[in-house]
């Protein structure tokens, strides 16, 4: 029989707080579905006390899913605790996941208390998060840096307190493979109740020497039987482990990790990949392993002719088994709107009639300018249609003049949240920087433009231009992208996008009483 690793993936929790992500509320329940639908185990929706925005994520996700166990983090802090409970109050399979640093460089310069007062406050949140739920979790922060006599006493200390699941997180990024393992092993040998009572060690790993992976291969082995990562490796500094890497691992070397299985379909692996990226705006860099572009092509010439005689000469793995598809399937003018809901469906997105309207909307005015719609189109548009709420502004039209002897003028017309056709004109020293002013102007918001790429979304000379936004506004950041067969307008849309989501959020965000040391989290 082999032995079951649960993957915990993390994308919305950790992955989310990769610097430049951020997701809306839809976005967030389209990943967690799609991740229901791979077969992830457990899936970490949030940090609920952080903001009302995870909160609603954690509820919204728990209530959706029926399959998937969905947790919610909590620090060891009653508030924290309690508001996890609330939101995961109507989860199906609910879980806790309480957290507190061990570390003597935390224990120093976060808390300033001895490990015994540390001990003592992780029983008290895993005993208040038993109250709540069975299904407990609990982190000792910085793990890899913690002495194994103190890792020891608190692991034996938190499974008496009703913890289930003890997880050890690398969360600096330290740990080299040999070493983390040993954790692993030398705790269960320490700790025989782990075995004797079904305790699930876990693994969560950071990347910022390059081992995220490694480690957490290393930690399977130890003795580790679920696994914390995310889609495409996001996550904070130089990300988590990438979901797809240890699932293809432990898949492709089965002859050599044999007796371990996870529950994944790998054929949903590459439209998470694509999904993720496109909802969060972080690009897949070209060559990173199972799902980068650059994975399973072969241009160099001598591997070609190698291909050509056998496949398996170069290519370990098969594209088809994550799911890249074999063929580009193009829709045109002519497909309605059942071709295109297929279409959605097989790209992973469950979208309600309501953005699928909208999509089917964006996607006929776009079918008039350009012949062909490929998929990348597709999820551009998906990507606008989630992030379209009602009462928002929408771009009417514009004007710009560029050119080198003058400073750009540009009149735009956005349709207000109250229906209202509202026009202004502002200058600027490019067409960007013009038609951005204008927006600003209409919509009354002072935004900051922190980060803007455009480029060619797909090929040809009918190509659709693509255009990226990252603006800040009074402590608030927001992403916008815009998808047009005309560069300026795919900016303008980018910008509204991002303005609308500014104003989505409310309110900046709160600190809360007591919160020193931040939002830190394994
Ligand atoms: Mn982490």
């Amino acid at each position: 029989m082999p032995t079951p690793i649960r993957i915990f993936d993390t994308t919305l929790r950790d992955g989310e707080q990769s610097p430049g992500a951020s997701l809306n509320h839809d976005e967030k329940v389209q990943i967690a579905r799609h991740l229901e639908a791979m077969g992830v185990d457990i899936i970490e929706a949030g940090f609920p006390i952080t903001s009302q925005g995870d909160f609603e994520a954690v509820k919204a996700i728990g209530k959706d899913l029926a399959q998937s166990t969905v947790c919610g983090l909590a620090r060891c802090i009653n508030a924290d605790i309690e508001r996890a409970a609330e939101a995961l109050k109507n989860a199906h399979n609910p879980r806790i996941h309480v957290f507190c640093a061990t570390s003597n460089i935390h224990l120093e310069h976060k808390f300033g208390k001895p490990f015994e007062a540390i001990l003592e406050m992780s029983v008290k949140g895993v005993e208040k998060a038993k109250q709540y739920v069975d299904d407990i979790e609990f982190s000792p922060e910085d793990g890899s840096r913690t002495g194994i006599d103190e890792l020891e006493q608190i692991t034996r200390a938190a499974i008496q307190a009703g913890a289930t699941t003890i997880n050890i997180p690398d969360t600096v990024g330290y740990s080299m493979p040999a070493e983390y393992g040993a954790i692993f092993s030398q705790l269960r040998e320490r700790i025989p109740e782990i075995d004797r009572d079904g305790i699930i060690l876990s693994a969560h790993c950071h990347n910022d020497l390059g081992v995220a992976v490694a480690n957490s291969l290393a930690a399977v082995e130890g003795g580790a039987r679920q696994v914390e990562c995310t889609i495409n490796g996001i996550g904070e500094r130089a990300g988590n482990a990438a979901l797809e890497e240890i699932v293809m691992a432990l898949r492709t070397r089965a002859d050599f990790y044999g007796k371990y299985t996870t529950a994944i379909d790998a054929s949903k692996i590459y439209h998470a990949s694509r999904m993720v990226s496109t909802l969060t705006g972080l690009a897949v860099q070209r060559n990173k392993a199972v799902v980068g572009q650059n994975a399973f092509a072969h241009e160099a010439g001598i591997h070609q002719d190698g291909m050509l005689k056998n496949r398996n000469t170069y290519e370990i793995m098969d594209p088809r088994d994550i799911g890249v598809p074999e063929s580009k399937l193009v829709l045109g003018k002519h497909s309605g709107r059942h071709a295109l809901a297929d279409r959605i469906k097989e790209l992973g997105y469950a979208v309600d009639d309501e953005t699928l309207e909208r999509v089917y909307h964006d996607f006929k005015e776009l079918a008039d300018k350009k012949k062909d719609v490929y998929d990348e189109d597709i999820e551009a548009l998906l990507d606008q249609g989630l992030s379209d709420g009602k009462e928002q502004y929408e771009l009417v039209r514009f004007h710009v003049t560029a050119g080198t002897e003058q400073t750009s003028m540009a009149y735009v017309m956005l349709k207000t949240p109250d229906g209202e056709m509202k026009g202004d004109t502002a200058h600027g020293f490019g067409p960007i920087e013009a038609v951005l002013a204008a927006v600003q102007r209409i919509a009354g918001v002072d935004a900051r433009l922190e980060e803007y790429a455009s480029r060619a979304l797909t090929g040809g000379t009918e190509a659709m231009g693509e255009a990226n936004v990252r603006i800040s506004s009074a402590g608030r950041m927001a992403r916008g992208r815009g998808v047009s067969t005309d560069i300026i307008e795919a900016v303008v849309i980018a910008f509204v996008t991002a303005i609308n989501r500014i104003a989505a959020m409310g309110p900046a965000p709160e600190t809360h009483e007591g919160d020193t040391a931040g939002f830190a989290s394994p």
